[in-house]
């Protein structure tokens, strides 16, 4: 009986899976395994990251169960576990998706040889982005640094396969014990997690229904509603797409029907669409630049002035939501909570910890690696580049996001601030986004004292804007 093993990795779905539909195409007996080597990874996952992935594990193994299969789940080193599953199995090919990460590639190029020399065969397919990270070329032949030109020659070719069903899986056979989930450690000792579990479905069932949920009004309303932190106006997918529980060809064509069918209009799907080739392009970006997550692609600010913060009191602060600054308090509050930020509280919690803060980049990528159930390494390396202005495609450095003005303006009537910075509930909305400006008055009726109810701003906006600009222009080249 011929049999195969389907490596599990980013993929963690039945429907539009590539790999199973191949294993389940070609062979009488199909092992899908997952190998757990979190070390293999540099940066490794945080905890925020790891949760989820043990439920999502939870998920398929119960999807493989109701399909009549079985999730097997192994220890790295993953060579060895794919070596030594492929002999336990008999298995003559192994099939697997890629990841796009650096250290990731380089294990599947090192599984390939060492399989090989069992006389096994290792298929890798592509899956979870829509384009080969490695391939556009721009017309001088380099790979693309900015992303307007990067989108408009992806999007132009891009014509993603309409999403396979779920393929008919034939069982494993008899194979060697698995080892359990809990094995596996990737819950916190402490478990903190709790929070997390009324907030999210991980898995490809949750991944579906967060889908339905956001189309296609979601999608209708997205050009417009996506700005604004305190709305539900983002699909909330990234964690989903992150693991491969929800196929980004599925997610393209289910945006294509709620235009065709007049639900969407096409703009806004077309807006939309542009954010996954923000997630393409940081793919793109981390194919070139493998230390994209603490090496800043405008070398120059490897010489950046960073401010000393000795005692760590500025970072803790910024960490906790206690810098005095409502919106981006507000902002990491919700991130603690509930292990997710809207895309503008990221950008504006980030500028106010490399700008304001003037603290390294490098520390709002590994709070945000250790605390997003979405981090990804590409898009969260990415992000903090652009935030800092040291990426490839950043918002220059000179542009600091004033948190006063982007509450005005994308939370008008406070209500994001007042839901997760609760002590400042009673203030009138012009006084939410800075309290520290409203009449003693004011303040006493709302029931806010500054100092004891509420932080004093850690930093003034304006003498820590024009310092952070002063930095700036001590670096070579910039003025
Ligand atoms: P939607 O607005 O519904 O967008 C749909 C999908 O497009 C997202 O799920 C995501 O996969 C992709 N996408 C949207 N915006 C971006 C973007 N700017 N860059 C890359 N992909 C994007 N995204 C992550 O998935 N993981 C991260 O670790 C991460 N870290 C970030 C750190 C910083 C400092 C910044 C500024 C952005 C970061 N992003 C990250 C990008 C973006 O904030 C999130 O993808 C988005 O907020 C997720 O919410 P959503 O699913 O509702 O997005």
């Amino acid at each position: 009986m011929s049999t195969a093993l389907v490596w599990l990795r980013r993929d963690l779905r039945l429907a539009d899976q590539p790999a199973l539909r191949a294993a389940a195409a070609a062979a009488e007996r199909v092992v899908p395994l997952y190998v757990h080597a979190p070390g293999e990874a540099d940066p490794a996952p945080g905890a925020a990251s790891q949760w989820w992935r043990h439920h999502s594990l939870a998920a398929l193994q119960a999807a493989l169960a109701a399909a009549g299969s079985r999730l097997h789940l192994a220890h790295g080193p993953t060579v060895a576990a794919l070596q030594h599953w492929a002999r336990a199995c008999g298995a003559e090919t192994v099939y697997a998706t890629a990841v796009a990460e650096p250290e990731a590639e380089r294990t599947a190029r090192e599984a390939a040889a060492a399989l090989a020399e069992d006389g096994v065969a290792l298929r890798v397919l592509p899956d979870g982005l829509l384009t080969d990270p490695h391939a556009a070329r721009n017309r001088s032949g380099g790979m693309y640094r900015a992303f307007t030109p990067f989108w408009r020659t992806v999007r132009a070719q891009l014509d993603p396969p309409l999403p396979a069903p779920s393929p008919h899986l034939p069982p494993p056979g008899p194979t060697p014990e698995p080892e359990p989930l809990a094995a596996l450690g990737l819950l916190p000792r402490v478990r903190w997690d709790r929070k997390l579990e009324p907030l999210w479905q991980p898995g490809a069932h949750g991944a579906e229904r967060r889908l339905e949920a956001f189309l296609p009004a979601g999608a209708a309303a997205y050009g417009e509603a996506r700005d604004y932190p305190g709305q539900a106006g983002t699909s909330a997918l990234s964690a989903h797409l992150h693991f491969g529980e929800l196929s980004v060809r599925r997610l393209w064509h289910a945006l294509a029907d709620a235009a065709e069918q007049g639900a969407a209009a096409a703009e806004s799907v077309e807006a939309f669409r542009a954010e996954l080739g923000w997630r393409e392009f940081a793919h793109h970006l981390l194919a070139q630049e493998p230390r994209l997550h603490e090496r800043p692609v405008d070398r120059r600010f490897a010489a950046f002035p960073w401010r000393e913060d000795p005692d760590g009191r500025l970072l803790a602060a910024w960490q906790r939501g206690e810098t005095g600054i409502p919106l981006v308090d507000a902002g990491m509050r919700e991130l603690w909570a509930t292990g997710w930020l809207h895309n503008r509280a990221r950008m504006v919690v980030g500028s106010f910890l490399v700008k304001n803060l003037r603290l390294p980049w490098q520390h709002g990528e590994a709070f945000f690696r250790d605390t997003l159930v979405d981090w990804d390494r590409a898009s969260n390396s990415m992000g903090w580049q652009w935030v800092a202005g040291c990426g490839a495609d950043a918002a220059p450095y000179f542009r600091v996001f004033n948190p006063v003005r982007q509450g005005e303006r994308f939370d008008p009537d406070g209500d994001y601030v007042r839901r997760w910075v609760p002590e400042l509930a009673g203030l009138p909305k012009q006084w939410i986004h800075q309290p520290w400006a409203a009449p003693a008055d004011a303040r006493r009726r709302s029931g806010v004292t500054l100092g004891r109810d509420y932080p004093e701003p850690v930093v003034d906006l304006r003498e820590s804007r024009e310092a952070a600009l002063a930095a700036f222009r001590s670096l070579s080249g910039t003025s």
